[in-house]
């Protein structure tokens, strides 16, 4: 059937009473966007593979909207994965995906943009191209079918997806999507001369932009990957390595935020203040692939603010960044938002602050005289030694010192995030986390007795393409559920609330996290036994992946759990995020022997970056004046040199440092300091 914009009205008008949430299907919110179908010269589909409610809580998704309906020639509409309930009925009717805005079906649009943030939503990428009639393999598609193109943080390793996606891009996309849509625009205005495979050509020469089958995988014998390299008839357009994208000055925020008629997960606005971290984590695949740090102009998030609460009536507005603590400008942000909304109901909230007095004064600005949320930490690992494998050197003094300070001044609930399976994580850092928990719960029933309460969640280490922990190896099945018993027994009392993930489907996030191109086949497999919504507990069939695994001869744990040795080729070698595979290496090894490295804002330490992006970091330079809100050092004539090692030891802290060697460095890592002080005669 031709399923127009008024059948598909007309079918949906049949099925919203059969389904839960119905508001999920029918558009038309305040501030949604609706342009004349048949005036546009390209029309995107804006697609987030999981339900209504996630989907609309996802910025990078709100950004492209914004920033393609302001093209006046370009038409973009809202796609959400249809809910189980909903794709049996439109199984039954055999009733297209459609945009929320027009109520278009998939195929009629030129372009269908994933956004791909994890990899639990692989699936559901194939129900949507299943749903919509589209082929889920790129070499069956019809030069009239839809661009199937594919962004996010998953798609820093494409690789298992690779026959399913027409084109992949690296990085930020707010400049990239419209050369992409203008490429497309051309190649189509121009009668489709050479087919799919001339826009992929074109395509392959914008930056950032991947195409997974201009390349090839070769094998060794062990079947482990030897190399990833274009194919000879197209090396002429694709480069052996795809570098990522990323914008020079952030551009302006989104202010006119959809207004959903029902509760989503985070029904509020969100202003990103900052872009990247310095910190350097180690587990953390954020604070490396979005590097370098910008900063948005202090000015600018403030006006965004003001417009922000006119245009969508939102009472509460998330400031985000990987690190909230480290915008140079916080204290004059949150200055002036108390100024100009004190008096109002708008209520902020501001994610990653570092586990210090400052954070908890900050707090108690923003949350004078409302209702107090819960107090977030988040130390990622519970012992000093192991804090400083993962490179986040937090002293268990100051974490207690804070608790303090939060519970004294009138929060009831301490929340705090840790992970189990760090490498060289034994069962006493486990224990660490029980100890803290309870010292935490001790600290606020000295101040308000019973009424303190204090959350634990423990998720599990998954070892992430472009981190230093890619050639980790992930914690066993049997030793997580060791562990996990080990702190359900610790923590169970009262005021105590412990939350853990499924070791399961952790597994799964991790064989697709570092898989090559043979996972392919078992993600297909895996959809077609029923795999769907795997990040969804309640759906989440374990057998099915089983059984697509052993069907396609591949062992899970292989992909999942095995320690890569540091020479061995990786599936995501040919894509660069701009950081140097030798930093990851040198980062990584560092991590073995528990040495730290500060934040990069300070001291240099040559990832990479700057070299990469050196024309964007001038530009930004002179459009916004000074350093541009870039966190890099400033390097150059006249300006004061870091030093700087391409190996860069001397600049680590490791035991066997001298007390002198350890000096120099010792203020900026509070927890060193008490070590220098112990070892000083
Ligand atoms: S180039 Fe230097 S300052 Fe910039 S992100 Fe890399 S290590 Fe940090």
């Amino acid at each position: 059937m031709n399923w127009t914009p008024e059948r598909i009205s007309d079918a949906l008008s049949r099925v919203l009473p059969r389904v839960t949430q119905p508001a999920r299907y029918i558009g038309g919110e305040w501030n949604s966007i609706r342009k004349d179908w048949d005036q546009a010269r390209s029309r995107v589909a804006l697609a987030f593979p999981d339900i209504y409610e996630l989907g609309m809580s996802n910025l990078g998704l709100a950004i492209l909207y914004d920033i393609l309906n302001r093209r006046s020639d370009v038409l973009a509409e809202r796609v959400y994965a249809p809910w189980v309930d909903m794709q049996a009925e439109m199984r039954r009717l055999d009733l297209p995906p459609f945009s929320l805005e027009s109520r278009h079906a998939l195929s009629q649009f030129d372009i269908l943009a994933i956004s791909l943030p994890y990899e639990q939503l692989y699936t559901n990428v194939l129900s949507l191209l299943d749903l919509a009639g589209i082929p889920l393999h790129s070499s069956a598609r019809r030069v009239d079918h839809p661009l199937i193109l594919a962004g996010g943080s998953a798609m820093i390793n494409p690789e298992p997806m690779w026959p399913f996606l027409d084109a992949c891009f690296l990085g930020e996309g707010e400049e990239a999507i419209i050369e992409i849509l203008d490429c497309h625009a051309q190649w189509r205005d121009e009668g489709r001369v050479g087919g799919r495979v001339e826009l992929l050509r074109r395509l392959a020469r914008i930056e950032g932009v991947y195409i997974p089958s201009f390349y090839e995988s070769r094998y060794d014998a062990s079947g482990a990957l030897a190399s990833t390299q274009p194919r000879a008839e197209f090396a002429d357009v694709a480069p052996a390595e795809v570098m990522k994208r990323i914008v020079a000055v952030m551009p302006p925020p989104v202010t006119d935020f959809i207004v959903p008629y029902i509760d989503t997960v985070h029904n509020r606005a969100a202003i990103e203040i900052q872009r990247g971290c310095t910190r350097g984590c180690r587990f953390c695949q954020a604070g490396m692939i979005f590097r370098p740090v910008r900063e948005r102009p202090v000015d600018e998030v403030l006006a965004a603010v003001d417009r922000m609460a006119a245009a969508t009536g939102f009472e509460e507005i998330s400031f985000l960044s990987l690190s909230s603590s480290d915008y140079s400008s916080i204290q004059a942000l949150v200055d002036g938002v108390v100024e100009r909304h004190g008096a109002k109901k708008l209520s902020i909230s501001l994610p990653s602050l570092r586990i210090e007095s400052f954070s908890v004064a900050l707090m108690e600005k923003l949350e004078k005289g409302r209702r107090r949320s819960g107090f977030t930490f988040a130390p990622e690992a519970a012992s000093d030694r192991l804090r400083d494998v993962i490179n986040k050197p937090i002293a268990t003094d100051l974490m207690l010192q804070t608790a303090h300070e939060v519970y004294s001044r009138g929060w009831t609930t301490i929340k705090m995030y840790f992970m189990i399976g760090h490498p060289t994580q034994t069962l006493a850092d486990v224990e660490a986390i029980a100890r803290l928990g309870q010292q935490v719960l001790q600290i606020g029933r000295q101040h308000i007795g019973g009424k303190a309460k204090v959350h634990v969640s423990v998720s599990t280490l998954v070892p992430k393409p472009q981190t230093p922990f890619q050639w980790a190896r992930m914690e066993d099945e049997a030793t997580l559920r060791q562990h996990q018993d080990h702190l359900r027994t610790r923590l169970r009392q009262p005021g105590m609330h412990l939350s853990l993930n499924a070791p399961r489907e952790t597994a799964m996030e991790a064989f697709l996290s570092r898989g090559d191109r043979k996972l392919a086949e078992v993600i297909e497999r895996a959809w077609r036994l029923g795999a769907r919504f795997d990040a969804w507990s309640e759906q989440f069939k374990w057998d099915a992946w089983q059984q697509a695994f052993a069907e396609a001869g591949l062992d899970m744990d292989w992909y999942a759990r095995r320690q890569r040795p540091l020479e061995e080729p990786l599936p995501w070698d040919h894509l660069s995020v701009g950081v140097k595979k030798d930093f990851m290496i040198a980062e990584y090894l560092h991590s073995l022997q528990g040495a730290v490295v500060d934040d990069c804002r300070d001291h240099c330490f040559s990832c990479g970056i700057i070299t990469q992006f050196k024309d964007e970091r001038r530009q930004a330079q002179t459009e916004l004046g000074g350093d541009g809100g870039w966190g890099c050092p400033t390097f150059g004539r006249g300006a004061e040199r870091q030093p700087v090692s391409p190996v860069p030891v001397p600049l680590y802290f490791s035991d066997e440092m001298s007390p002198g060697q350890m000096g120099q460095f010792a203020e900026r890592v509070p927890q060193r300091q008490r070590m220098l002080a112990l070892r000083e005669p």
